[in-house]
C-alpha cells in the first residue's frame, strides 16, 4: 500500500475506512514502513511538530521488544507467546525472533485493525507455530476465552504475556492496572509479561512538558489516543509481579545491544518498559 486510498496488496475485501488514522498504521508509518495512508501520515507530522525525533519513539518500543523476545526465548523455559496488538508485519516479528532461538516457539498475535487482519495475518502466520486471532485486547476475559488463542496457547504451563506498546491506546472507563490484573490472574506461575508505555515522568519539567505535547497531538489527532502515563500508572499493570533486572526503565535502558556511543533522543525519555515474572 503506498498510495493514500490504495488497499494494501493481498488484502482480503474488508472494509478499511482511510479518512480515520488507525493505530497499527500510524506506528507503521513511525517505523519508515509503506503500509499507511496519508491519513496515517498526518498524525505522524502532527507528532513531529511536538517532538522532531518522534519516530524514535517507536524504534524504541520495538527494539525493546526485539530484545525482551530474544531473552525469553534464550534464558527462560518459556515457549510460548501471547502477543497482543501484534502491528502490521514489520522486521524481526516475534515469531521470528523467537523461533530463530527456539523453534518449538509458538506465538498467537491477536490484533483487531482491519490491514492487519488483511494482509497482516498471512504475514505472521507463516508457519504452523504461528497463529492470528481478530479480537480486542482490552477485554481479557475475551482474550483468555479464544479459541484460537485456546488452542494454541497451554495456560497451565508459563507464557509470556506481551503488552507492547498498546496500553497507551487505551482510553476506556476501566483502570488500565485493573485490565493487567484480570490477565496476570489467568498466567500460571513462572509466566513473564512484557509491557512498554509511554511515559509522562513528572518529576522533569522539561520531559512532562514533551510528554504532554505529544499527548495532546495523538490525543487530537484522527487517531485520538497516546496516553503518556505516570511511573505510578504503569507500575501498577505489573501488579503481582517480580521485575526482572533492570526493573522499569527507558525502553533504551532495557539491556542495550551494546555500549551507547551517541546521545539518546530526547523522546527515549518518553517511552518505559519493563519484564515481570510471576512467582
Ligand atoms: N506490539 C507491537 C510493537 O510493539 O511493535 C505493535 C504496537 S502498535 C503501537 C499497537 C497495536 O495494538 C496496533 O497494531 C493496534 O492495531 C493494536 N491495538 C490497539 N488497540 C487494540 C485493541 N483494542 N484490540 C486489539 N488490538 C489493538
Amino acid at each position: 500500500m503506498t498510495e493514500a486510498g490504495s488497499p494494501p496488496e493481498s488484502a482480503t475485501p474488508v472494509h478499511i475506512d482511510t479518512s480515520k488514522a488507525s493505530i497499527a498504521r500510524v506506528y507503521d508509518a513511525f517505523l519508515g514502513g509503506k503500509d499507511n495512508y496519508e491519513v496515517d501520515r498526518q498524525v505522524f507530522e502532527g507528532v513531529k511538530q511536538a517532538a522532531p525525533e518522534a519516530a524514535d519513539l517507536a524504534w524504541d518500543n520495538r527494539e525493546f521488544l526485539i530484545r525482551t523476545i530474544r531473552f525469553l526465548a534464550s534464558q527462560t523455559d518459556i515457549s510460548q507467546f501471547l502477543d497482543c496488538g501484534s502491528g502490521l508485519p514489520t522486521a524481526e516479528n516475534t515469531h521470528q525472533v523467537a523461533q530463530r532461538l527456539n523453534p518449538e516457539a509458538r506465538v498467537v498475535y491477536v490484533d483487531n485493525d482491519p490491514v492487519v487482519l488483511a494482509h497482516g495475518r498471512a504475514l505472521l502466520e507463516e508457519n504452523e507455530k504461528t497463529h492470528f486471532s481478530p479480537a480486542d485486547i482490552f477485554q481479557p476475559r475475551t482474550i483468555l476465552e479464544d479459541p484460537v488463542v485456546n488452542a494454541h496457547i497451554d495456560f497451565s504451563q508459563p507464557l509470556a504475556l506481551l503488552q507492547v506498546g498498546t496500553l497507551h491506546h487505551y482510553v476506556g472507563e476501566r483502570d488500565p492496572g485493573d485490565i493487567m490484573r484480570e490477565y496476570i490472574e489467568a498466567l500460571p506461575s513462572g509466566s513473564f509479561v512484557v509491557l512498554s508505555h509511554f511515559y509522562d515522568p513528572r518529576d522533569d519539567d522539561y520531559y512532562t512538558a514533551l510528554a504532554n505535547r505529544m499527548d495532546e497531538r495523538f490525543t487530537h489527532s484522527p487517531m485520538g489516543s497516546g496516553k503518556f502515563r505516570t511511573e505510578q500508572q504503569i507500575r501498577s499493570m505489573f501488579s503481582g509481579l517480580e521485575l526482572v533486572d533492570p526493573g522499569l526503565v527507558r525502553c533504551c535502558d532495557w539491556w542495550p545491544d551494546g555500549p551507547r556511543y551517541k546521545q539518546e533522543p530526547e523522546v527515549s525519555n518518553c517511552i518505559v518498559g519493563a519484564v515481570g515474572r510471576k512467582p
